[in-house]
């Protein structure tokens, strides 16, 4: 019987400012963050296996070489950015990055990014807007991942130059006046016969994309990149809060988890009227925090004074204002022994 071997995609750079030493650190403490593990592989050469793919460190005659391998050039392209990244973080280098050298092809937009076109629009309550998004690969962000981001030109109206890679394999953004926005956004309603998908965007002061939202119309193209990350927690019983820019990933989860899992939910809005439609089962009871002027705080004050979920299903699940979160971290883990597997806290935007 014939069988093929998958086929590999490899990447291969030098780490010209680091040494055996250091690298073999560096890797190791990066993989151990990861629960993942850098495991010794003959005279000078380390592995990390990854569900993306390998990572080879080479320690010969005192140079560093890195070679990544992946089934796929998505995968291999999103361990290249996690290498990049954590490489150019933990040594100060993020100005130098690595020149990467393989399969990853010149010219073209990142393999995780996708042009879409914006179908439609529509307010949802007062403080929404949701936008409907079609076109070719919008499947890949039905479910793997509930994050994407969005981007889109910072100049209005202006037609978009989309990132693409270079001959060492980094992403290059465009600047000036062809910069472009790239926030995080939560894929919201899913409708696999078009395909299409919505998502909602809250209109807050001084948003880019509260106004690229309100101003989008049929037609607009987009770009998507991801999915990136979050998903549907399992629980038979949860507690879940978060401001305005955790409904929608809230509304996805209470429309998609069991109708046996008990909860209560918390949700912060601004103001009295501000609140719009949340399906969810009888076992899910919802109530509405105004802050009325009040600090962001008063999510979690309120989240505290509920019952902790408990067992083995238990799961607290947050998204706020980057320091509500901080503190609700502290809280639920440090003081009420919650750890990162049954629990997801996550700040989701910071005041600037
Ligand atoms: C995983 C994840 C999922 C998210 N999903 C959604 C989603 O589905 N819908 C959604 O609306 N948002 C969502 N967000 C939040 C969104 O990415 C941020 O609000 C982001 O800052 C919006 O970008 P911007 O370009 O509009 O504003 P920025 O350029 O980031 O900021 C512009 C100004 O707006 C302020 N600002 C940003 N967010 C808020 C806010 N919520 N309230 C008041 N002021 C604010 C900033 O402090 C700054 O002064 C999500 C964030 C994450 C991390």
């Amino acid at each position: 019987m014939l069988t093929l071997d998958p086929i590999i995609f490899k990447l291969e750079s030098q780490i010209p400012y680091v040494s055996p030493d250091q690298a073999i650190a560096l890797f190791d403490a990066e993989a151990k963050e990861h629960n993942l593990v850098l495991a010794p592989l003959g005279k000078d050469q380390y592995r990390i296996e990854t569900p993306m793919g390998m990572i080879d460190l080479l320690t010969h005659d005192d140079a560093v070489r890195l070679k990544i391998s992946s089934p796929n050039k998505e995968a291999l392209y999103l361990l290249k950015e996690g290498v990049d990244d954590h490489i150019g973080h933990s040594t100060n280098h993020s100005q130098e990055p690595l020149q990467w050298r393989g399969d990853l092809p010149a010219g073209e937009t990142p393999p995780n990014f996708r042009e879409v076109s914006v179908t439609s629009t529509q307010p949802i309550g007062r403080t929404f807007v949701r936008v409907t998004v079609r076109g070719k690969g919008i499947e890949r962000f039905f479910d793997t991942g509930m994050h994407f981001r969005l981007v889109f030109p910072k100049q209005a109206g202006s037609v978009p130059v989309w990132p693409y890679l270079d001959e060492a394999g980094r992403t290059v953004w465009p600047k000036g006046e062809q910069e472009l926005m790239r926030p995080v956004y939560t894929v919201r309603k899913i409708d696999k016969e078009i395909p299409a998908f919505d998502f909602d965007v809250f209109l807050h002061e001084g948003g880019p994309t509260a106004d690229w939202a309100s101003q989008a119309k049929e037609g607009d193209k987009v770009g998507l990149m991801g999915p990136s990350g979050g998903w549907i927690p399992e629980a038979d019983n949860i507690l879940i809060a978060g401001d305005e820019t955790a409904i929608p990933a809230i509304s996805r989860i209470l429309e998609t988890i069991p109708v046996s899992t008990k909860g209560t939910v918390f949700l912060s809005i601004e103001k009295e009227g501000d609140q719009i439609p949340v399906t969810h089962s009888p076992s899910i009871s919802v109530e509405w925090v105004i802050r009325d002027g009040r600090s962001h705080e008063c999510l979690l004050d309120q989240a505290k004074k509920a019952e902790l979920p408990e067992g083995k299903g238990a799961f607290v699940w947050l998204a706020a204002k980057k320091s509500v979160a901080r503190k609700a971290k502290h809280y639920f883990r440090d003081e009420k022994g919650f750890n990162t597997k049954n629990s997801y806290i996550a700040g989701y935007w910071e005041e600037v």
